[in-house]
């Protein structure tokens, strides 16, 4: 079987998640060969990826694919699927995988699973299987087309180490095909350090902060921890922190060692996305909270007077050399 990886970049990287995605689909592909379309990236990120496990790499310079437009990549994965006959493509979960994927299978005569947390082949078929009816159930699916299209949540699978002895083919692909959309503006969210689904340890924030300002005593704590900052639902709905730091069923899916969830009351919605943390800690007023089920320790009181006692203590451990 064939299958075709629709990679994404992570500043002039491949994505972990697009390496997980590798994996996944070299141990499907069997005989068959795993293609790889890099849209927007440089040849040396191409070069990476056959190491990683990739047979051949479709890479789009940025001086032809310039940032993500719809209309174009789509018409370029389908060309390239079509071509290499694949029967699997898989893409990250991520806006853009998820604004590609639909389109995508579409275009291909296709079915379409977004939000993968399992792609599987049983007695030669391959199933599929999400979350659904709000996180609280997972669904196993399975299709009749001869093409299916998933999109696969991040920190589920693991990437294969580096063979540099790999060899493969890279192909270079321009110009982008004709669109019909035209970008008017990009904005790049500002961000430093750690992307969230890389992170080892995460302080999240709910409703329970309060406000914007709850955040700034969560980076501290993030701060000494040598974490980053995320949050659920409500608090970027409200504007008091980025879109980009949901976590969650339609958020991002994090996988750290420690995730110290603060003022949050541990909704389905908000645990698909942080469920398989290794160890999770709950800060909050409501000893009845649901988050209190899934966390292995818990405070119950106010994060204003928990979260800087917390952080106090830290720091005046001792440091190990
Ligand atoms: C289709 C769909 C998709 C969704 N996707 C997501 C998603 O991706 N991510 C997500 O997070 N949600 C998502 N939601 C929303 C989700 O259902 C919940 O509404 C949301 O997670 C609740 O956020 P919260 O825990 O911050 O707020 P709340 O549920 O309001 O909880 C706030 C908590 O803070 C506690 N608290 C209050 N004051 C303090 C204080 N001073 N100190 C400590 N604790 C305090 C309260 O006791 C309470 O437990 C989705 C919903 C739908 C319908």
């Amino acid at each position: 079987m064939n299958t075709l990886v629709i990679a994404e970049m992570a500043l002039d990287q491949p994505a972990s998640a697009s390496l997980e995605h590798l994996a996944v689909a070299r141990s499907l592909a069997g005989e068959g060969r795993v293609i790889v379309l890099l849209l927007g990236a440089q040849i040396a990120a191409a070069e990476s990826l056959i190491a990683r496990g990739a047979d051949k790499v479709i890479v789009g310079t940025p001086s032809a694919f310039d940032g993500y437009n719809s209309d174009a990549w789509t018409a370029c994965a389908a060309s390239v699927a079509n071509e290499h006959a694949v029967a699997l493509v898989l893409a990250a979960h991520t806006p853009r995988g998820a604004d590609l994927a639909p389109r995508l299978a579409f275009r291909l005569n296709g079915a379409c699973a977004t939000g993968c947390v399992g792609v599987e082949q049983q007695d030669g078929a391959l199933h599929f299987t999400r979350a659904s009816h709000g996180g609280n159930v997972r669904e196993t699916l399975r299709f009749k087309t001869e093409c299916v299209v998933a999109t696969v949540r991040a920190g589920i699978y693991d990437a294969l180490p580096v063979d540099a002895k790999r060899q493969g083919e890279i192909v270079t692909l321009s110009p982008a095909p004709a669109s019909r959309v035209r970008v008017i503006e990009r904005k790049r969210e500002s961000g430093v350090g750690v992307r969230l689904e890389d992170a080892k340890v995460i302080i999240a924030g709910g409703r329970g902060l309060n406000g914007p300002e709850g955040f700034d005593v969560l980076a501290t704590l993030a701060e000494t921890l040598g974490g980053v900052v995320g949050a659920s639902r409500v608090p970027c709905d409200l504007g008091w922190c980025s879109h980009a730091m949901q976590i969650g069923l339609t958020g991002k899916t994090v996988t750290p060692e420690l995730y110290i969830a603060v003022g949050i009351s541990g909704a389905s919605h908000h645990l698909a996305g942080c469920g398989n943390a290794k160890t999770m800690v709950a800060i909050n007023t409501d000893k009845d909270a649901a988050i209190f089920r899934d966390a292995k320790f818990g405070v119950v009181g106010d994060y204003a007077k928990v979260v800087p006692a917390l952080t106090a203590a830290i720091r005046a451990l001792p440091t190990t050399s």
